[in-house]
């Protein structure tokens, strides 16, 4: 039996068919249907009151967010990350200025942004990279002081709070999520825009909304909605995220028992938050011993990923500035199967494989 890096959660088949029971009936497949209205007034619940908008997905939801607070010029931005999140920028005529990570979280380094910011930076992008958070704090404070916007990728941070349960993606003028069918929590394909700030909620509806409310025509606009069907995935599963979460904390600890004794490396989430588990990755000493493991694994149909590789500085299509920390991390890091249907004896073979493939 093959492995995947991830898998996506399917709920009872009943319970889905009973939502679409309800979209037959109604005959409302899309644009702002009731199963969208709900869908957004129980994240926006979960996610300590912030306004969530559904979009099609994570990619075009940092699209819009760029969009919606008119960043032109220089955007300070984590080299490690997914891909979408440099393409976003130059898809929106921007420049990505890439600034090094942390040691220990793998987020953007805080303390060189300001080094970075010149008369043409509008705004930072930061990804809260596995679902670690940035130092929010230190970046709302620079951001203050030289008048920039703040966009968190928060494609991995659901289910992610702070001191006292703030959730992780109330933060920021924007955040964007992805529930994309490989993330903790999925809708198959979407994604979604969250903000504190009601005049930006308008703008993202209007953008998300080829920019038109009936016959009255306010802006630019792109398609950014999301399907009832969609929606009613979100629904499903929206209620079983903290048992999610409590499987794969289970999963997290066991592997961390397996391979206790190997020469490996972990990034480390910050004290004190609530964390969603939401990868499971591992930072090998040599990147030859790393493709060792990966190549021993996928010999036993066992699948890994490298999140993240490239650096996001050494796209083909894109060169930025070097940055030592993440180029040496993404050569040498591993994401290994996890999901909270992942077998506990599953756990144990993969890192059975991963001790042999080391001591060879
Ligand atoms: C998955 C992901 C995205 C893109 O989300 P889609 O919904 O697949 O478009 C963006 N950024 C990060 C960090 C991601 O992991």
């Amino acid at each position: 039996m093959s492995i995947n890096v991830t898998k996506a959660y399917l709920p009872p088949l009943a319970e889905y068919v009973h939502y679409l029971e309800g979209i037959w009936e109604r005959g409302w497949l899309t644009n702002n249907g009731p199963l969208v209205q709900q869908l957004e007034a129980d994240l926006s619940s979960a996610l300590s009151g912030a306004q969530v908008q559904f979009m099609s997905n994570g990619t075009i939801a940092l699209q819009v967010a760029i969009k919606a607070l008119a960043l032109t010029g220089e955007i300070i931005t984590t080299p490690f990350s997914y891909v979408a999140t440099t393409t976003a920028i130059l898809w929106e005529g921007c420049e990505p200025v890439f600034v090094d990570i942390e040691e220990q979280t793998f987020c953007i380094d805080a303390t060189k942004i300001e080094a970075a910011i010149t008369p043409r930076t509008s705004a930072i992008l930061a990804t809260h990279v596995y679902g670690y958070p940035c130092d929010v704090r230190a970046i709302e404070d620079i951001a203050r002081r030289h008048h920039l916007k703040v966009i968190y990728d928060g494609a991995h941070a659901f289910g992610v709070t702070l001191s006292g349960g703030r959730s992780l993606l109330s933060y920021g003028d924007i955040t964007t999520c992805s529930f994309h069918a490989t993330k903790l929590f999925h809708t198959s394909e979407g994604g979604a825009i969250i903000t504190t700030n009601e005049e930006l909620a308008k703008k993202v509806w209007l953008y998300k909304s080829f920019g038109h409310v009936g016959d009255e025509y306010y802006s630019l606009g792109v398609n950014g909605k999301n399907s009832e069907f969609h929606a009613a995935m979100g629904l499903c599963n929206l209620p079983r995220v903290p048992a999610f979460i409590d499987a794969r904390r289970q999963l997290a600890e066991l592997y961390h028992a397996e391979l206790a004794t190997l020469p490996l490396r972990y990034p480390i989430p910050p004290e004190g938050i609530g964390y969603n588990y939401a990868y499971f990755p591992v930072v090998f000493e040599k990147d030859s011993t790393m493709h060792r493991v990966k190549d021993a694994l996928a010999a036993n149909g066992i699948n890994t990923r490298r999140y993240f590789f490239p650096s996001l500085n050494q796209l083909p299509y894109h060169v930025g500035a070097a940055c030592p920390v993440s180029e040496d991390i993404s050569l040498r890091v591993l994401c290994l199967p996890f999901y909270q249907q992942l077998e506990h004896n599953e756990v144990q073979r993969i890192s059975k494989l991963i001790r042999e493939a080391l001591a060879d």
